[in-house]
């Protein structure tokens, strides 16, 4: 089975890939056309559009409701945009399959996320201009025949000393801390600066090589015990501070309390791209999607990827119905987990 995908690509089809080729191929080949939306992207989309227009309205102070109201207006448009390339509204997929009890839920968490951005010194600031907002772009990457990259960037701002900063606004759950190396390094950041770099972004930045910032909102405010959550404990809710110190500072490894304010972190997460690893990244983008290219996706049977992965039965089914790598990953993983006393039901949930 050969089935090529000339793209456009974007750096989230490379970490794709990276995670397993063949669920990769399901994905982006197989199923470009969803059938549904997801809530949490358009959360997600809302308070992008709630920030870009924030800015473009000259920064107002807002309170709580406004906020709240702001993020309402800005989901209402989400939910009744065409989406689709024929220009219909596809169905969202509600979590708990009540519309309004999850547009409650969602408002209830993202709206004080957009509160906290419009108060943050990273966003009030004076000593910078925003040169555009959400700004689609395309890049060919040569040789013949060229390869053609797409993404978005949230923000581009120019500092006063100025220095270019590409901002990537991050609204999802993530780790506690974000690792400096994994920033550095992010296949999706350089991927974005390398376009900027390019020109492909705003012509007259070509020859640029941008800062970044990964903007956590998350980090503004207080931590969120998913797990607890989930187990219906009523105080679901804490401060990072509080989260540490339970988990840390009075682990085993009796760790070093850090200080950590009631914030999880500082939102504005900073890395400083050197012109070196932009041109070694663009000759690297060719190589990720080479898969792609060649229309051939390697199945990665791995505890992490298949435990999870929605097409272990289209995966199986490639493998002529035989047990496969792929059952055996499963069952070690149940094996390891049940003598540690946990079901496998429980994490697959
Ligand atoms: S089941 Fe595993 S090997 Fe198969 S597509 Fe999914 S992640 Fe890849």
């Amino acid at each position: 089975m050969i089935q090529r995908f000339d793209g456009p690509y974007h750096a989230s089809h490379i970490i794709g890939l990276q995670w397993c080729e063949r669920r990769e191929y399901f994905k982006t080949v197989v199923n470009r056309e969803a059938a549904f939306r997801s809530f949490p992207a358009m959360l997600g989309t809302a308070i992008h559009a709630c920030i870009a227009a924030w800015h473009s309205d000259g920064r107002p102070e807002l309170d709580s409701e406004e906020a709240e109201q702001w993020f309402r207006d800005a989901l209402d448009v989400e939910e009744n945009t065409p989406n689709h390339p024929d220009e219909a509204i596809l169905p969202v997929f509600w979590p708990s399959d009540d519309r309004d009890k999850d547009i409650d839920e969602g408002v209830k968490e993202f709206a004080p996320m957009f509160l906290a951005y419009t108060q943050h010194p990273f966003a009030l600031s004076r000593d910078f201009e925003i040169l555009g907002q959400e700004i689609k772009w395309q890049m060919i990457v040569p040789p013949r025949p060229p390869y053609l990259f797409e993404g978005r960037i949230d923000q581009v701002r120019r500092n006063d000393s100025g220095q270019i900063v590409m901002v990537d606004l991050k609204s999802g759950s993530m780790d506690a801390t974000v690792g400096q190396f994994s920033l550095d390094h992010s296949i999706q950041f350089l991927t974005y600066a390398l376009a900027l770099y390019r020109g492909a972004v705003l012509e007259d930045l070509r020859g640029q090589v941008p800062a970044i910032v990964q903007f956590n909102l998350r980090d503004l405010i207080p931590y969120q015990k998913r797990q607890a959550r989930r187990n219906g404990e009523e105080n679901w809710t804490d401060s990072y501070r509080e989260w540490f110190q339970l988990h840390v500072q009075t682990g085993p490894q009796g760790g070093e309390y850090i200080e950590a304010g009631e914030h999880r972190g500082p939102g504005a997460h900073w890395s400083y791209p050197p012109e070196t690893l932009l041109l070694s990244h663009e000759k690297l983008l060719r190589d990720y999607v080479q898969p792609f290219r060649i229309g051939r996706y390697r199945p990665h049977y791995s505890s992490t990827s298949c435990n999870y992965c929605a097409y272990r039965e289209e995966c199986r089914k490639l493998s002529d119905g035989e047990l496969t790598e792929m059952d055996h990953v499963t069952k070690q993983a149940a094996k390891v987990l049940a003598a540690s006393g946990v079901e496998l039901a429980e994490i697959m949930d």
